[in-house]
């Protein structure tokens, strides 16, 4: 290690920061977060230094900045002065502040650029709410002292608090629920009671990795069982902790592999053992996903249970394509179904759905696609009505097959890959790159992962 690492308390001390221009303002301004006297100065004068605790030159002349250096050091106050390693006593490392948490990161001068690389990836790990775990813990910091005198029983009570639910709950943006779980370890300290199982009801997105959210990624990372279906990609999988068990739950059109009420129950069953469990749907749980039955199992059973949105088909299909779901000139609607059917009837009000117009997106369409196809043309959609079938949106094999309504179900079956597929129709998907580009009819094949980029 070349450089130390402290973290200096600046409040209402004295700092000179030499320079007129923009990096010296961008250099001035976390010193003044940290509670600085922070004094400005277009030019150095030796006499600006006097009750200074550090010094920083920026965009000032080459003379000042060598003045600034020279005097600062030796009076022996630390000076940075910007890309000039040479005249620097001290490092201004990249910062990743979550107040009153806060990492800094040094390359001692040799990288810069990766260090802001390492900051930036740091950045995706720590939630934006850890701060206030941090003043959430400071709060109950003496009541916890005086209820649990023993340091390592304290330390693992806190553990199990900092990196389980009232973490969740905080990140969540509940600390009025995570105070609560604070005040009631500090009541039952004694009884050391094993803490309570949850339930995370987690989208995974269509199914890139980077296509999960934060708090998705988060949750995988500290899960005792995840509890999966097809849906979810193995590139998603990968993101779970090591020793996680993973249970895989099946649901493939028409090949169930486990009934839904088993489903429920097993996540019952899991919670009620006190396991973190992470049950990882495609897309959103919300849309499409069977999420709300296995929310109200949960909570009728009184298992802890908490959502995670995810990217709902709709959503990745449609970004990939280029084809905005709404559009001032096009769509100010959109209207998501299932063409699941029941008993082979698709349940479905195409009146209404002829009549809204906008955009229709359709989950599990292409069974029922005939039928979607013949009710919306028989209820007075236009047949030139623009047309897309997207499979496995969202990913790198992506595939999409364009044609107006009706032409659509038609050409499908020959198209179709089998995976799963979204069905839109509306003005707006007669729109795209590729749509621009003219091949508007043409089945256009595996593509690359963001076409638009
Ligand atoms: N909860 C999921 C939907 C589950 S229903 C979500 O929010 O996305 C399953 C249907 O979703 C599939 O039949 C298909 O219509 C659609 N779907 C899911 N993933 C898809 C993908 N990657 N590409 C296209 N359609 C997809």
């Amino acid at each position: 290690m070349q450089h130390f690492p402290i973290f200096l308390d600046l409040r209402h001390r004295r700092v000179l920061v030499v320079g007129g221009g923009e990096v010296a303002a961008r250099k001035a301004e976390p010193l003044r977060r940290c509670g600085a006297d922070v004094r400005m100065a277009p030019r150095f004068n030796a006499a600006d230094l006097s009750g200074c605790v550090l010094a920083v030159g920026a965009d000032a002349p080459e003379a000042d900045l060598q003045a600034l250096s020279l005097a600062a050091r030796s009076a022996g106050i630390p000076v940075n002065v910007v890309d000039r390693p040479e005249l620097c006593s001290f490092i201004m490392p990249a910062l990743v502040e979550r107040d009153p948490i806060t990492v800094a990161v040094s390359s001692s001068g040799t990288a810069p650029v990766l260090a802001r690389l390492v900051r930036a990836r740091i950045e995706a790990l720590l939630p934006p709410a850890l701060g206030r775990l941090a003043t959430l813990a400071d709060r109950f910091k003496d009541a916890l002292r005086s209820s649990i005198p023993n340091i390592a029983h304290r330390r693992r009570v806190l553990e199990r608090l900092l990196d389980g639910r009232a973490a969740d709950l905080v990140f969540a943006g509940r600390e009025d629920a995570a105070a609560a779980l604070f005040a009631a370890a500090i009541d039952s300290a004694d009884a050391d009671v094993p803490p309570p199982g949850i339930v995370y009801l987690v989208g995974a997105g269509p199914g890139a990795r980077d296509l999960l959210t934060l708090r998705a990624q988060r949750l995988l990372g500290e899960a005792d069982v995840i509890v999966h279906d097809r849906l979810v990609s193995s590139e998603v999988l990968d993101m779970a902790r090591r020793d996680a068990e993973r249970i895989h739950v099946g649901k493939r059109r028409a090949e169930h592999c486990l009934p839904q009420a088993e489903i429920n129950a097993l996540l019952v069953r899991l919670g009620q053992e006190g396991r973190r469990v992470v049950r990882l749907k495609g897309g959103d749980p919300f849309i499409f996903g069977r999420g709300g039955e296995e929310m109200e199992a949960l909570q009728a059973a009184g298992v802890a249970v908490e959502v995670v949105p995810g990217i709902t088909a709709a959503l990745a299909c449609a970004a990939q394509a280029g084809i905005p779901l709404t559009h001032r000139d096009a769509a100010s609607v959109l209207t998501m179904v299932t063409g699941h059917t029941k008993d082979g009837r698709l349940d479905l009000d195409f009146a209404a759905l002829a009549r809204a117009g906008g955009t229709l997106a359709v989950y599990m369409g292409i069974v029922s696609l005939p039928q979607l196809c013949h009710g919306l043309l028989a209820h007075g959609m236009a047949p030139d009505t623009a047309a897309i079938l997207i499979e496995h949106g969202g990913t790198s094999e992506q595939r999409s097959l364009r044609a107006t309504l009706d032409q659509l179900a038609a050409q499908a079956s020959a198209w179709s890959g089998g995976g799963p597929t979204l069905v839109l129709i509306g003005a707006v998907a007669g729109r795209g790159l590729e749509a621009r580009r003219g091949l508007a009819l043409d089945p256009l094949g595996p593509q690359a992962p963001n076409p638009i980029a």
